[in-house]
């Protein structure tokens, strides 16, 4: 069988290959980086619609498609490139709870064993502890990675749909994080401030049309609202449409789970609780909500309407629909997608989840609720890789630019 562990990013990384699933275009390359800083040869694996059937053969076809998805990936890898399964790491973090994410690593290890690949490794940390079973300094420059990837998307979804040259904010994205990655591939996380710094002021230099679009809101899943290839690119289809996307980012997910950590052991008794819960406070204020503010700052120019609400008041927001006893995306999808409405004034909300996606179900049995207290239309879309799920936005964005008439 193969082997399941929390911590392996320690040492040398020993000449591995370790493979990081394609979940974001950026925050994945920034990932792989850090690993590269551990001594990993770290790679984000490649995933097309030949990577999706290979997963969809390997599995028995119920999973939610990030399942598939993920494995596939790997799978066609270690096809291509005959590396030796005892040297191959796959990084796949678990969860607990009700869905169905904390079965994916392990359903993955069977699929190896039955390769005959039961040499190979899976790094999976979990939620429940807030990833703490990575190593520390890792664990603490991942997230850097997220939040500085976060930022780099955004720059590019706040100026893109705007921008006078075609391509000019992707490309000026693209070299800041190239120069980025190379960064995150040394221990000495220095250089990063100064290099997002350089990248904030081309985007500020890029020159935009002075239309105002409607802003959209996307929650939702965190694999398959992050990954462009399995939501058919649902934020430049917005573009496309005359809006401008703001997609919920991925370090809410981290700091959602260090949140739940204090909320669960505020409600627990016993000395260790009161300890975990002081430890979590800590690490929540001392380090993940700092750097979080430090790298907003160095992004203030572009990005000052674009900040991220911290994570009790998405909960907050989301406690009005579900209790935050009941763990696991749906509060998050509820609770930022209503503040996207009430603070952030979007014009309309897109929730984007796995088809049969257990959270994304219950949201979606939820939202007209929030759609009836707010006029604010929410779309759900479900993904599996077939068909254009997108094509429910073109009469919403229609309406959007174009506002019906006044009935007479
Ligand atoms: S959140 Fe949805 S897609 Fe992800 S594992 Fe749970 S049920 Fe599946």
């Amino acid at each position: 069988m193969a082997h399941l562990e929390e911590q392996r990013v320690t040492g040398s990384g020993e000449g591995r290959t370790l493979f990081v699933p394609p979940m974001d275009p950026v925050c994945a390359r920034l990932l792989a980086a850090v690993f590269r800083s551990t001594g990993y040869e770290a790679h984000v694996l490649e995933e097309n619609a030949e990577t999706l059937a290979i997963g969809h053969k390997h599995t028995a076809g119920g999973e939610c498609v990030p399942c598939p998805l993920t494995v596939g990936a790997l799978v066609k890898a270690m096809q291509d490139r005959k590396l030796p399964p005892e040297r191959v790491i796959f990084f796949m973090p678990t969860a607990c709870g009700p869905c169905r994410f904390g079965q994916y690593a392990k359903l993955d290890s069977i699929i190896f064993e039955k390769q005959g690949w039961g040499g190979i490794r899976i790094l999976s940390p979990s939620a429940e502890n807030a990833y703490a079973g990575l190593d520390n300094g890792a664990r603490m420059r991942l997230w850097h990675a997220a939040v500085v990837g976060d930022i780099l998307r955004k720059l590019g979804m706040k100026v893109r749909p705007y921008e006078q040259r075609p391509g000019e904010t992707d490309e000026t994205v693209e070299q800041g994080l190239r120069r980025i990655e190379k960064a995150f591939e040394q221990k000495d996380l220095g250089p990063v401030t100064g290099l997002l710094a350089r990248v904030v002021d081309e985007v500020a230099r890029i020159a935009r049309r002075p239309e105002k679009r409607p802003l959209v809101g996307v929650v939702g899943e965190i694999y398959v609202r992050c990954d462009p290839f399995i939501n058919g690119q649902v934020c430049r289809r917005i573009e496309e449409l005359g809006g401008e996307a703001w997609l919920a980012p991925i370090a809410e997910w981290i700091l959602y789970t260090n949140y739940l950590q204090s909320l669960v052991m505020e409600s627990s008794s016993g000395l260790r609780a009161k300890i975990e819960n002081v430890r979590a406070w800590l690490e929540r204020n001392l380090f993940f909500e700092k750097w979080e503010h430090h790298y907003y700052q160095v992004a203030e120019p572009v990005l000052h309407d674009r900040k991220e609400h911290p994570v009790a008041d998405v909960i907050e927001a989301g406690g009005h629909y579900l209790p935050w006893q009941f763990e696991g995306e749906s509060i998050l999808t509820l609770g930022r997608a209503a503040l996207f409405i009430r603070r952030d004034g979007a014009r309309a909300v897109v929730n984007a989840s796995p088809m049969f996606c257990m959270p994304g179900t219950i949201t979606t049995s939820i939202f007209p609720q929030l759609e009836r207290e707010t006029g604010v239309p929410v779309v759900c879309l479900f993904y599996d890789g077939s068909g254009d799920p997108n094509q429910a936005l073109v009469p919403v964005m229609h309406y959007l630019r174009e506002p019906a008439p006044a009935s007479v």
